[in-house]
């Protein structure tokens, strides 16, 4: 009898069958599961003989869907064992649902023609193309240019030198980047539109691509980070642009990050693998610095446009009786530009109208009755409103806890403050909010890239759904309402976030021709990462905050990982937290820090605890925390979750 094991998309591991045929690794089988028929994937894990032969089950059918390949089998065996998570949930992440279903209309995808287009490329972008093709094998190239230096260009010609003797490129984007802007560029590239994977694809979408990357029907894949675990068979290339982007972080789940693991796919599969940022993040950029990955520089915006012209509105100095939270400057400098008839962007990376309500009279405030988390006030609803769990109340008239009416007050601004703002400064002008409740799908963004490129918006006014990916030549002024909104609440890569996210936006303003302005609103102008900004000095904030983790031993020169516990009851989980946190491992090199409760103390109506972990660099930090966790029983009801590499501690 030939023993396999099979793999289920599951958190419970692999089961021993009974190969009634050749099952390879990699195959997918209908095997009898309880009482039911289950589908899984013949795993390359070695059975388990414990088990006597008359309890094996017989793995009776191999399916007609093509098998997952061996790199695609080590990639899921990888992250699984990075993260500390179940490899039946990271296989679930390269399953599709409906797989036996068949398509009636297949989606079909052209094949990119790598000499569509030809571009003449500036001497520095050249050099850039040629340093690229020199990497033969797995090699990792950070691309780091300003906005608007050819970035884009350059991977894209690196694309089409490596698809020249076939295979299969993947390029990651953040998901709010996949926009049509970019697909529309890539296809006046190479002739034909790219195979996209995201999370708004339909089923069959799904099942179409799923296939046709399996199969090699499609040679160039663009997606977000799910995209990584596509059963690609030739990977010749893989591009993760924007690589400092938080977002490719995924936080539920498996938790990962899509650039880092990035690299591993990119590591078995043998080929080159490009980071694309104006703003890298701090561990590209050591690594970088280390010569552990090739720096490839662009200094220049291409042709003629120049970095804007960067102006400091001190807000400490406002008029105190005017609520006001457009300054005077900003105020004037869109007086200038909307009379020349070009366009600004007002950033604000907060939905609503006001962050919070509350009474004048009593002092109370509307607090979400299921997360640690002030209620959002939203005028076009009239509704107040919890962003975490998604809790909503009308706004009541009178104050419910000592019913005086009138005397609920909005305090600080969101994205419709500022537009009812801009209505009365700017009557004549045409604003629109943006944000991810007006613009939720691809279509509808185009549809607003559209407008704003003809001319029918004046200024637009948003959250950081803006801050990606596309130009617009007559953008010639952003403003930053809030500059220093990211920088407090203390988290390790606050300065770094800000830094990046705020670069990013005001990289808006005068991509063409026009030279562009950006007024950054600060009540910190001397901090040291709106000086940075201010000078377009980022060697000076890279310096600093390099300087400033080697001496905390903070990642990239240390290891974090956090441990999460959290439950519907207070009590369990906090004893669960500090059992875990009591048989911490004593002779290792490690800190521990917590347990604490979590800054979202109840998210959800679950009652949360933290502990953080700090290791040194060359701590095997997986095996020191499985070791750990395997020491500790939790109760029923509590929920231990690892997060290796923390992106957020909330
Ligand atoms: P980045 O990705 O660094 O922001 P892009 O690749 O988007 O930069 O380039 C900015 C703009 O300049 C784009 O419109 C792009 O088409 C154009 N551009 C860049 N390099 C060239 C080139 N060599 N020839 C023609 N247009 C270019
Ligand atoms: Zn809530």
């Amino acid at each position: 009898m030939q023993r396999i094991s099979v793999l289920f998309p599951t958190p419970t591991g692999c089961y021993d069958y009974r190969a009634e045929a050749d099952m390879p690794a990699g195959a997918f089988v209908r095997v009898p599961f309880g009482r039911r028929q289950a589908v899984g994937v013949v795993w390359d894990a070695p059975p388990d003989n414990t088990i006597p032969p008359e309890k094996i089950k017989p793995a009776a059918e191999i399916l007609s869907v093509p098998p997952l390949g061996a790199q695609t089998i080590a990639f899921v065996n990888w992250v699984a064992g990075y993260t500390l998570s179940p490899v039946g949930m990271v296989l679930k992440m390269a399953l599709i649902p409906d797989l036996e279903k068949t398509s009636k209309k297949p989606l079909t995808f052209g094949a990119p023609d790598p000499a569509h287009q030809t571009i003449r490329f500036s001497d520095k972008q050249a050099e850039a193309v040629r340093q690229l093709a020199g990497i033969d094998g797995f090699g990792v190239a950070l691309l780091d240019g300003v906005t608007g230096s050819g970035k884009t260009e350059v991977y894209f010609e690196a694309i089409a030198q490596r698809l020249v003797d076939g295979g299969q490129v993947l390029v990651l984007l953040p998901e709010i980047a996949l926009t049509t802007a970019w697909l529309d560029r890539f296809e006046t590239r190479f002739g034909v539109k790219p195979a996209v994977w995201h999370s708004a694809l339909t089923p069959k979408q799904r099942r179409d691509t799923w296939l046709a990357v399996a199969q090699g029907r499609t040679s160039v894949v663009v997606g977000a980070r799910s995209a990584l675990f596509l059963p690609f068979r030739d990977l010749k290339l893989i591009v993760v642009d924007e690589e400092h982007d938080t977002s490719f972080k995924q936080e539920e789940g498996v938790l990962y990050h899509a650039r880092d693991m990035a690299i591993v796919r990119a590591k078995i599969a043998g080929c080159p693998i490009v980071l694309a940022s104006a703003t890298p993040s701090l561990e590209t950029y050591c690594n970088a610095a280390a010569g552990k990955y090739r720096h490839i520089t662009l200094p220049d915006r291409f042709a003629d446009a120049r970095m804007p012209d960067i102006l400091i509105a001190d807000m400490r100095c406002r008029d105190k009786g005017a609520v006001r939270f457009i300054s005077p400057l900003l105020c004037q400098k869109l007086t200038e530009h909307l009379a020349r008839g070009e366009q600004a962007l007002l950033f604000l990376n907060r939905r609503g109208y006001a962050p919070l309500v509350l009474c004048r009279a009593c002092g109370h405030r509307f607090q979400c009755p299921h997360c640690s988390a002030w209620l959002v006030e939203h005028k076009s609803g009239g509704r107040l409103q919890c962003h975490h769990c998604g809790h909503a109340i009308p706004k009541p008239a009178e104050c419910p806890a000592c019913h005086e009416a009138d005397s609920l007050v909005s305090c600080g601004p969101g994205v419709e403050r500022i537009h009812e703002e801009i209505a009365a400064l700017f009557p004549a002008a045409r604003a629109e909010i943006v944000t991810s409740e007006h613009i939720d799908n691809p279509a509808q963004f185009a549809d607003l890239l559209g407008r704003m490129q003809t001319g029918l918006i004046d200024i637009l006014i948003g959250t950081q759904m803006l801050a990606k990916g596309y130009h617009f030549a007559n953008l010639t002024l952003v403003g930053v309402i809030d500059a220093d909104m990211g920088l407090g609440g203390g988290d390790l890569r606050a300065g770094e976030r800000t830094f990046q996210l705020l670069h990013q936006v005001m990289g808006r303003a005068g991509r063409a021709a026009k030279q562009g302005t950006a007024v950054l609103q600060s009540f910190n102008p001397d901090n040291m990462i709106i000086g940075a900004l201010k000078n377009n000095d980022r060697t000076a904030f890279l310096a600093a905050e390099t300087q400033a983790r080697q001496m905390l031993e903070m990642p990239p020169f240390g290891r974090l990982a956090a441990i999460i516990v959290s439950g519907k009851n207070q009590a369990p989980a906090w004893e669960a937290a500090r059992k875990i946190a009591g048989a911490a491992p004593k002779d290792a090199d490690i800190a521990v820090l917590g347990p604490v409760a979590a800054p979202m103390a109840l998210l959800r109506n679950k009652y949360r605890f933290r502990i953080l972990v700090k290791t040194g660099r060359d701590c095997k930090l997986q095996k020191m925390l499985a070791g750990w966790l395997s020491r500790v029983r939790c109760p029923a009801g509590v929920d231990v979750r690892l997060d290796i590499d923390p992106y957020s501690f909330y």
